[in-house]
């Protein structure tokens, strides 16, 4: 069992306040340009610490955020209106509750902390996001993919019950558990985070998961089991030989592959690939792909796939495949990652979910400003991952992540270290975003080809009429129809609107 170490369990809150050597360290997210000034930061180790903080900051009027992993890509946790932060990185147990027949995540348990303690004790894995150190916290709440999630859905598609510190509308703190059984009275809690995004209804002290269907308690039986390897391929596709037509074609062999196999019936649902679009500064496009090795077919179904994805662009050096055992290649992603590692680093990041591949004047858009020769960032990336599989195997409205159709998620990202250049390469970011959706103002509106975006890489420029110039409010490009059903449950659990941020859900 991983744990808080005894010593931990049980001490008092630690309190950090700015006379401290570790507040620079706690008053800034893992990017470097959100840095907050609380009065205090609050270490807690329970769910009563969290409920006594929280009672206390509501009680004396402060305005209160809370902390997980840190990884937040907007300002929600640390900003200069922030007077209190409740950190519970020290929260980070995963354990088997046999009471519930249910593994127990805390929220400050980090995703490699989740993988090795499911797999070293019980062979079990929740289909989560692939760098190691973002916190279960909002990772879950805002629905949570990976690797795994073509085989097995989202990590909400697992979420069996939630523990929630909340505030009624007196002010008055208390703490609720909230499961997907159908007679809970609290199931729209449960509901609001499968997807609603973290920082809005109250704070989650610890989450529960157990697929849906699950027989039995034992607890080798009740989540999917960890797959034994993976067969892996990466083709690198240099600039200096990328013509706009092999461009062209790469991408819409790429789109149509996933368009084609976005069901959850899909043969291909063991094959995960990522398009890695580099700037032409940077280093080549990459095409990274995993498949479960346990698959009987498993190096037909790679080999059919990279066959489909590099037709029709000429000679292409293509690497043996490798075997890597699951759990290693999940560490050595943890540990490779040395540009994210870099606590220096600031970063912008847009997000967009596709149902279809890209159409030829977005790739256009997408060739002309990655050969730019008026910005020379070579972190400057677009990444495509493949989406759907059994990810589209739930209903749009059964839990809060609406996008049920989707083949496709993209990430924008720009780093640099210099406050300096924020401006800049916010800007770049905005332009290049602006442009590929510029025939549906400047967002991808939920249509036949975009389908919104996604919460977990929330983006506060989709709520300025400055850059979404569409007549879709935020709300629909990250929640669509679920959103009403999210204002029922910010009135129930949070009325005084204590857990709010830029992107919060609005009180109805
Ligand atoms: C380098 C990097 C890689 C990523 N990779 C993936 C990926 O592979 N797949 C994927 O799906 N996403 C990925 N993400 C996005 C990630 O899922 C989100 O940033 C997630 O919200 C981070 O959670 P956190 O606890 O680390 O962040 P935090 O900054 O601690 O929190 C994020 C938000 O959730 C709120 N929150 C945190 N904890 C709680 C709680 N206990 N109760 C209530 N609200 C809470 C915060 O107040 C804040 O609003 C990545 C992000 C980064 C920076």
């Amino acid at each position: 069992m991983n744990g808080v170490p005894a010593e931990v369990a049980g001490r008092e809150p630690v309190v950090v306040t700015a006379a401290d050597a570790r507040y620079g360290e706690l008053v800034r997210g893992v990017n470097a340009r959100y840095v907050g000034s609380p009065e205090a930061v609050y270490l807690v180790n329970s769910t009563t610490q969290v409920a006594e903080v929280v009672q206390a900051a509501v009680t004396r009027g402060k305005r209160l955020t809370v902390r997980s992993g840190g990884h937040c890509l907007e300002d929600f946790v640390f900003n200069p209106d922030v007077q209190v932060v409740l950190d519970l990185s020290e929260m980070n147990r995963v354990y088997f509750d046999a009471a519930r027949g249910a593994f127990a995540v805390e929220p400050g348990a980090t995703l490699i902390d989740v993988y090795e303690l499911l797999d070293t004790a019980w062979g079990v894995a929740i289909p989560a996001g692939s760098f190691y150190s973002v916190g279960a916290g909002g990772h879950v709440a805002g629905g949570g993919f990976g690797f795994l999630s073509r085989m097995h859905g989202l990590a909400v598609d697992h979420l069996h019950a939630v523990e929630v510190v909340v505030v009624d509308a007196a002010g008055a703190v208390r703490t609720v558990v909230a499961s997907r059984e159908h007679d809970d009275p609290h199931r729209d809690l449960w509901w609001a985070h499968t997807g609603g995004g973290g920082g809005n209804f109250g704070v989650v002290t610890r989450y529960w998961f157990r697929s849906p269907g699950a027989v039995g308690q034992d607890p080798r039986s009740v989540l999917p089991r960890r797959p034994t390897d993976m067969l892996l391929s990466t083709v690198s596709l240099p600039w200096p030989e990328m013509t706009r037509q092999r461009f062209g074609r790469l991408l819409e062999n790429f789109g149509a592959f996933h368009e084609k196999h976005k069901d959850p019936d899909s043969p291909y649902l063991a094959v995960t690939g990522g398009l890695v679009l580099t700037h032409r500064s940077g280093g080549p496009i990459r095409l990274d792909t995993q498949v479960d090795g346990g698959h009987p077919e498993a190096d037909r179904l790679l080999e059919a796939y990279l066959a489909e994805i590099l037709e029709g662009l000429g000679p292409v050096v293509r690497p043996r495949a490798r075997r890597v055992p699951w759990l290693a290649l999940v560490r050595q992603h943890a540990r490779a990652n040395s540009a994210q590692n870099d606590p220096t680093l600031r970063g912008d990041f847009k997000s967009a979910l596709m149902r279809a591949g890209p159409p030829d004047h977005q790739i256009n858009t997408f060739y002309r400003h990655l050969t730019r020769v008026d910005i020379d960032n070579p972190t400057i990336t677009v990444s495509l991952a493949g989406f759907g599989g059994r990810i589209n195997a739930v209903r749009p409205e059964a839990t809060a992540f609406a996008h049920r159709d989707c083949s496709l998620a993209l990430l924008w990202t720009v780093l640099w270290h210099d406050p300096a250049d924020d401006g800049r390469y916010v800007d770049w970011n905005r332009e290049f975003y602006g442009a590929v959706y510029a025939e549906t103002g400047g967002v991808p509106v939920p249509n036949s080809v975009t389908d919104g975006c996604y919460i977990n890489d929330p983006d506060a420029d989709v709520a300025d009429p400055r850059f979404n110039r569409s007549v879709t409010p935020w709300h629909e490009l990250y929640y669509k129809d679920n959103y009403p059903g999210l204002r029922a449950a910010k009135a129930r659990w949070d009325p005084r609107n204590v857990f709010r941020h830029r992107l919060s859900v609005q009180l109805p």
